[in-house]
């Protein structure tokens, strides 16, 4: 673990590097408040510091100010130094933002049960951190599936757009809706439905590539968002997921369970400024057009030609 010793006295900077250092703790040592700070601003910095109250450039407070001003995303535990023993610089450098303060001269050990203390602190900081990512994370997957939810597959999709714009590179999209799926849910039950789901989701991500992201829709609906993909390039690529999954044998005891799944698929057209309801509405007519057509098979259709479809044919 990393730890910040600002001190401008070197005696003392130098007992505490080498006690520290001795106790397991990678030291970064700074003789003045603005190096300190830029230590601590470090990518990956230390986030227990301990700082002496008077040095050049900045003092502990000033210090512990600047810290608690800026909004970083870990919280760094500071433990300030001092030779006065008055409660109102105590209380100065409390509200200033520190966590604790030592008073000069302190022994080791005390030293070491306040860095203890910190290391608590940090530590549930920690977990908390990775609780809340855990549930972002969470609020942007599908429970079933575990692929991005509809709002978060959307945003991809909104984030793409705007990034193929920039680039003026397409990108494809796919709809795709199982077929007659609610008689495999009458047939076997609802459990096997829920395996078939996960079973469908095993083929579409074998057939993307790592950059491709894919989405629940809805109940037995998807959509793949694929950067870099133009018009034809998408036809292929939904004739890939079409076949990955047409090809799985899905089993129900020792009966193969046949699979299928409709696809619809339209891209973007570099320059042009379609939103991506647009594009979404083209692959759902398109996708449409699959089932009419018998199901099992891809259809697709140039954003381009759906918008002119429309506008009133006397326009
Ligand atoms: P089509 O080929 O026209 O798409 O026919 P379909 O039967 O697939 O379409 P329909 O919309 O009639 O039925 C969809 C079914 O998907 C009905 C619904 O119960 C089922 N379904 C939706 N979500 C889930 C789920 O999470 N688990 C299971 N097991 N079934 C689901
Ligand atoms: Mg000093
Ligand atoms: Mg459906
Ligand atoms: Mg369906």
């Amino acid at each position: 673990m990393k730890v910040l010793v600002a001190e401008d006295d070197l005696v003392q900077l130098r007992l505490l590097e080498v006690t520290l250092s001795k106790w397991g703790y990678q030291v970064l040592s700074a003789r003045d408040g603005e190096s300190a700070w830029r230590l601590l601003q470090q990518e990956e910095g230390p986030i227990l510091a301990i700082l002496d109250w008077m040095m050049p450039g900045y003092s502990g407070p000033q210090l512990s100010r600047l810290i608690r001003d800026q909004s970083a995303k870990l919280y760094t535990y500071i433990i300030l130094l001092t030779a006065r023993k008055d409660k109102e610089s105590i209380i100065e450098g409390m509200d200033a933002g520190a966590d604790d303060y030592l008073a000069k001269p302190y022994i080791l050990d005390e030293l070491a049960a306040r860095i203890r203390a910190g290391k608590r602190i940090l530590h549930l900081q920690e977990e908390l951190v990775k609780a809340q990512e855990a549930l972002r994370e969470e609020a942007m997957r599908d429970p079933l599936t575990h692929l991005w939810n509809r709002r978060t597959i959307f945003h991809r999709l909104d984030a793409e757009l705007r990034a193929a714009k920039a680039s003026g590179q397409p990108v494809g999209v796919i709809l795709a809706d199982l077929d007659h799926f609610k008689e495999v849910n009458d047939t076997y039950g609802h459990i096997f439905g829920d395996h078939v789901l996960l079973e469908t989701v095993k083929a579409l991500q074998s057939a993307l590539r790592p950059r491709d992201s894919i989405g629940r829709f809805g109940g037995e609906e998807f959509i793949a968002v694929l950067p870099q993909c133009g018009f034809d390039e998408s036809i292929s690529a939904a004739e890939r997921l079409r076949v990955a999954l047409a090809s799985r044998h899905i089993k129900h005891g020792s009966n193969s369970v046949p699979v299928t799944i409709s696809l619809g698929c339209t891209a973007s057209i570099p320059g042009a400024d379609h939103s991506l309801e647009i594009l979404l509405r083209a692959a759902d007519e398109a996708l449409y057009e699959s089932k009419r057509q018998g199901r099992n098979r891809v259809s697709a259709l140039p954003v381009d030609l759906y918008m002119a479809s429309l506008r009133p044919i006397d326009s």
